[in-house]
Formats: structure tokens, C-alpha cells, sequence
């Protein structure tokens, strides 16, 4: 795979989608490059994240100037009650374009909250309505089946996995690693036959909001300090957001894509990467770790016995 960067593009929201997506797909036409979208489908519902942060705070001021009695009650089921916009409903254009430009196109989520607060506590009948539902949609929009789907948050269980087994994704992208792997899954279907989980192609690098702010790293070093992690004649795969990267880091990551070019580097959407290796894949194990600047835990690629790139 030489010098190659697998670059995967993170729709969490209704924002990044309207806003970022279209700014990122003209960035890559630009450079005649494609890349792997995964897309949220279902409803935003990224703000009762927000709600929850804040409500601590929020209530106590309610209950200071008890703003029920002044506003109504409707003020403290705020964000609560209504339904996040459906993304796939309203900007399904935007999501065919993307396709139509000739990006792969994955399924992040259908409601990217639910999964990415409650991944652990989900019953293996919401998991697979979660994905039916987001596959479908995003099937109807595009034409074709999603190849790809990729986790909220790496926020990967057994349980997810093996109802991802369950479709016709050709590989997912649902763990922090090092190479492209097959996982070890101890569920076996109903009827007792082993479950084949889908190749997984992890993401190797860490993503901005994980770096920025740490070890020194600006808005200004942020480029030369990603670089520095891309690893030459390994599995290298990125990931960023269409919130962040496709928003006020756009320029950014301009200028990243014009130097890694310049330095020889090929970008190439994830599936590209599965076909070069496609009959040498290793079976891993995955287990759950913490990562700097990051919180709580994400699903991790164990170490196989026989490591296929050595070195030093
Ligand atoms: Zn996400």
C-alpha cells in the first residue's frame, strides 16, 4: 500500500451535512480526489448532547428565577419533546451529489445520538432497526446499497457487530487500530451457525479534536503534527468531520491535502485499501481503551500473533 492515506469523512449532524459536505466535495473535486462519507440519516438529535451538558446549570438558574411560572412549562422540556429534523428526509440531495461524485458512501447512523450515548445498553432488535433503517434510507436516496458502515463515536460492541454481520456491508470501519483485520465474534447466529463478521478497516490516526489543544498542538501546527503520524508503508486512515474539517478547518485542510500530494502521498476512499489486502487479512480480537482527548472508551484492534508489517 506504499504511501497511502484511506480518508474517511464523519456526518454526525444536519449541519455538517446542509453546510460541510457540498464544501468538502468541491475541496476533493478540486484535487480529483474521493473519499468514504459516512452519513447520519435519521434525526439530529445531536443538540439533546448539548442539552445534557448544559442542564445541570440551566436547571438551577430555572429554578432561581422559577422561569416555569414565567415562561410556561414548555421551557423545560426544551429540546426534549421535538424531533430532531430528519437529515436523510430533508437534504437528501445533498447525500446523492456526494454519491454522484463518486465517493463511497457508508452509513454512520441512523439517530448518531442514541447510538453514541447508549451503545452498550441497546437491544440487539434497536441495533438492527437502527441500521435498517439508516441502510434504506440512505439505498432510496442513492441508488445502491451503503458499502460501508462505521459506528458512532467507535462506540463498537460485539452486540453491534454482530447484527452488522447481518448486511450486506462489504467492510466497516468501527475501531482505533493499526491494520485492516477480521474481528472475533463469540455470538453465534440463531441458529447456531458462526456469525462472518465484515473486514474492518480501522482508523489509525487521531482526529483534531483529539489533538488540538495538547502537546503543544495550534490550529497553527495542527497540519505538520498529523504528518508527522502518517506512517509510510502502513495502513494510514483518517479521519475527520464534516462539522469540523468541512467547516471552520476547511482552509486547513487544504492545505493539508496540497502537501501530503506534494510529498507523494495517494489518498484513496477505504475501499480501495480492502482490495489490496483483501487475502491476507489476520483475525483480531477487539477490546476497549482510552484515547488522549477523547472521552470515555473506543472499541481498539488487538495485537494478532503474527503482526504482518513488522518494524522498527
Ligand atoms: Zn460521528
Amino acid at each position: 500500500m506504499d504511501e497511502t492515506i484511506g480518508l474517511r469523512i464523519d456526518v454526525d449532524t444536519y449541519r455538517g451535512t446542509k453546510f460541510g459536505v457540498p464544501a468538502l466535495c468541491s475541496l476533493l473535486k478540486e484535487y480529483k480526489l474521493k473519499a468514504t462519507f459516512y452519513f447520519s440519516v435519521g434525526p439530529d438529535n445531536m443538540g439533546r448532547h448539548l442539552w445534557r451538558l448544559l442542564k445541570p446549570a440551566f436547571l438551577w438558574k430555572m429554578l432561581r428565577t422559577n422561569a416555569a411560572s414565567l415562561y410556561g412549562p414548555e421551557i423545560i422540556l426544551m429540546g426534549t419533546l421535538w424531533r430532531g429534523p430528519l437529515i436523510g428526509e430533508k437534504l437528501a440531495n445533498i447525500i446523492k451529489a456526494a454519491a454522484d461524485d463518486g465517493h463511497e458512501i457508508g452509513l454512520h447512523a441512523w439517530d448518531h445520538h442514541r447510538i453514541q450515548a447508549a451503545a452498550d445498553k441497546l437491544a440487539p432488535e434497536e441495533i438492527h432497526e437502527n441500521l435498517r433503517k439508516g441502510v434504506e434510507t440512505l439505498t432510496r436516496i442513492t441508488g445502491a446499497p451503503p458499502i460501508s458502515s462505521a459506528v458512532p463515536g467507535w462506540r463498537c460492541n460485539e452486540k453491534i457487530l454482530a447484527e452488522k454481520s447481518k448486511f450486506d456491508f462489504t467492510f466497516n470501519s468501527d475501531v482505533r487500530g493499526t491494520d485492516i483485520f477480521v474481528p472475533i465474534l463469540e455470538t453465534t447466529a440463531s441458529d447456531g451457525d458462526a456469525l462472518t463478521p465484515q473486514p474492518q478497516i480501522p482508523t489509525t490516526m487521531p482526529t483534531y479534536d483529539e489533538l488540538l489543544g495538547k502537546n503543544g498542538v495550534t490550529s497553527d501546527n495542527y497540519n505538520d503534527s498529523i504528518i508527522e503520524k502518517l506512517r509510510p508503508g502502513q495502513l494510514n486512515v483518517l479521519t475527520i468531520h464534516a462539522e469540523v474539517e468541512g467547516g471552520k478547518c476547511l482552509e486547513m485542510f487544504d492545505d493539508f491535502l496540497r502537501t501530503v500530494m506534494e510529498r507523494g502521498w495517494n489518498i484513496v476512499p477505504l475501499g480501495e485499501l480492502l482490495d489490496k489486502r483483501r487475502e491476507t487479512l489476520p483475525s483480531c480480537n477487539i477490546a476497549r481503551s482510552a484515547i488522549p482527548g477523547r472521552e470515555g472508551w473506543v472499541a481498539t484492534q488487538q495485537a494478532t500473533e503474527t503482526p504482518s508489517t513488522p518494524h522498527g
